[in-house]
């Protein structure tokens, strides 16, 4: 007889913007052989969405209303993640400096965090790879709380604004500030700087990319471990 196919682990990872998560998540789920899904990507694209179709994003209905025809979908190519809605590509479009400044006025409006959360949990349950690391910032309070591993990724905010200025280019002073900024409005809707009960906090001031990966591998090893031993 064989045995019944087992649910795929699943690894939650939430931490402010700088934080390195998506990189890090990414990098962790390739050495783990997990699929990876970023669910910020997922609001950045509902929020190009908006502004290509000129929407008011301070009117929810109509942000709600661009629910109805999403077609959102993520492709992986050459080992890198594509992001598309409908035939538009909409990768690189979506880490804009436009989209990163609307996109916590779309990610506050609870139907539609309920609809993506939705969309998610059908991701995380429905992935073909023996486990998934899902990064945002309520993966491990309101997406998926049961997870067994469940991670903060924090740093100080220098350090996060030094990486992200790292990853802009020159020019990072309106970017710092953006960074703040975003900080602020998603703090509002979310509460990702302390770790929730049974939420194992990984500071990464101190750490440098590889670091943190295999702290985030050493984790799900533990966490892997233990289920095992007490299974
Ligand atoms: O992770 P990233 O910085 O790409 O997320 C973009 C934005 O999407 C965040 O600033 C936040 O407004 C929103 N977001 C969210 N909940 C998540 C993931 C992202 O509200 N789980």
């Amino acid at each position: 007889m064989s045995a019944a196919p087992q649910a795929p682990v699943v690894v939650a990872i939430d931490g402010p913007a700088g934080s390195g998560k998506s990189s890090v998540s990414r990098e962790a789920a390739r050495r783990l052989g997990y699929a990876f899904l970023d669910t910020g990507a997922a609001y950045r694209a509902l929020t190009w969405l908006g502004l290509e179709r000129g929407v008011d994003l301070d009117d929810a209905e109509d942000v709600v209303a661009l629910l109805d025809d999403f077609p959102y979908a993520t492709e992986v190519i050459d080992g890198g993640t594509r992001v598309r809605v409908g035939e538009h590509d909409v990768t690189g479009a979506i880490r804009e400096p436009r989209v990163s400044a609307a996109v916590s006025a779309v990610a506050r409006i609870p139907e539609v965090r309920i609809a993506l959360n939705d969309a998610f949990r059908g991701m995380l349950r429905g992935t073909a790879a023996p486990g998934i690391v899902a990064e945002g910032r309520d993966i491990t309070t309101v997406v998926a709380p049961d997870a067994p591993v469940r991670i903060l990724l924090t740093a100080d905010e220098a350090t996060r604004i030094a990486r992200r200025a790292g990853e802009l280019g020159p020019g990072s002073a309106a970017s710092a500030e953006q960074l703040r900024e975003r900080d602020r409005r998603d703090a509002q809707v979310v509460d990702f700087m302390t770790a929730a009960p049974g939420v194992t906090t990984l500071d990464s001031t101190d750490l440098d990319f590889e670091q943190t990966v295999r702290a985030v591998i050493d984790l799900v090893e533990r966490a892997r471990a233990g289920e095992r031993d007490a299974g």
